[in-house]
């Protein structure tokens, strides 16, 4: 690991001055990328904001009858809360899904949609990747590519997003909220924090440099049937091929959000409108401009047969 200073601050406009004054700072919480990312040189911060102590630790009920999430909430206490349990399942379920329950104890609800891909020339860093050096290359463009994006990807990048709870959120219509150096606060549409990888695939969020999450809201509960299904090589501890976070209501309208496909989590209000028609409308949607690969074509039928198999689920469950 390369040297780095360190400090820790007290509240979030501290923290979001504190990355602007040093150059090549960062900010750490839970820090289960991070310090990884740091061991590898993947990640080489000059210097290091301890967040942990800012606040921003709690689960909230909005005016509007949705609930503010804490920024530093961890993963298990979020997974767990008995308002997101009952009223947002598909969060809930989601969040289970992902990683182990000793990451899910230390990750934080803003450092879960920071983390970076999984995708293993990323972390190999004798081999060109334009995500970890920009211009380098795509090692996994003519690579071995069966974990990477059959949509929404360029000829700089095919990588995915790991997270699952970022799925969930986004079939929950989510917003992420921000404060900056200045004190300036902002409001970001979870369809609009990831960007896909187009030339720059290392610029990952819509974030501005020293801007800093303070929570993530959700709407009033959207009621219906929640489901998250999540397919991969292992039962547990392992990235997703394909998943599926949908919200299915009695009359079968719905909302539907893949993960394991692209750069970011992958959901089409058009798509969304197929739901009563059935899965392979809904996936012909979500693929119209899919690029698979020839070792991921096989998450296109993957995904409808997910689909089709939560639909069928919440056809049982009346
Ligand atoms: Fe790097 Fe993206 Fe290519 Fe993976 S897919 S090697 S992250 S540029």
């Amino acid at each position: 690991m390369k040297a780095f200073s360190y400090e820790r601050v007290t509240s979030p406009a501290q923290a979001a001055a504190a990355v602007i004054a040093r150059p090549g700072a960062k900010f750490v919480a839970g820090g289960t990328n991070l310090l990884d990312l740091m061991k590898l040189h993947i990640e080489t911060p000059l210097h290091l904001v301890d967040i942990n102590a800012i606040g921003l630790d709690r689960i909230e009920r909005t005016a509007e009858g949705g609930l503010r999430i804490g920024a530093l909430v961890r993963n298990a206490d979020l997974a767990t809360d008995a308002r997101v349990r009952r009223d947002y399942g598909v969060l809930a379920r989601a969040l289970v899904s992902g990683a182990s329950g000793q990451l899910r104890n230390m990750a934080t609800t803003a450092g879960n949609l920071l983390q970076r891909t999984r995708c293993p020339y990323f972390y190999d860093t004798d081999m060109p990747c334009n995500k970890r050096a920009p211009g380098s290359g795509c090692s996994a463009i003519g690579g071995y590519s069966r974990q990477h994006a059959v949509v929404g990807s360029s000829d700089a990048c095919i990588a995915t997003h790991p997270s699952d709870m970022a799925v969930g959120l986004r079939a929950l219509d989510a917003t992420v909220e921000t404060v900056n150096a200045a004190g300036r606060t902002r409001v970001i549409p979870i369809a609009e924090f990831h960007r896909l990888p187009g030339t720059t695939p290392h610029v990952e969020t819509t974030l501005e440099l020293g801007e800093l999450i303070t929570s993530v809201t959700l709407p009033r509960p959207p009621g219906g049937r929640h489901f998250y299904q999540k397919v991969r090589d292992r039962a547990s501890y392992a990235f997703a091929l394909v998943s599926v976070a949908a919200i299915v209501q009695r009359d079968g309208s719905g909302r539907v959000a893949l993960g394991g496909v692209a750069h970011k989590p992958w959901r089409m209000e058009a798509a969304d409108a197929e739901l009563p028609r059935g899965a392979k409308a809904v996936a012909a949607r979500l693929f119209a401009d899919a690029r698979p690969t020839e070792h991921n074509a096989f998450k296109v039928p993957l995904a409808q047969r997910t689909i089709d198999s939560v639909l069928n689920e919440a056809r049982r469950a009346g």
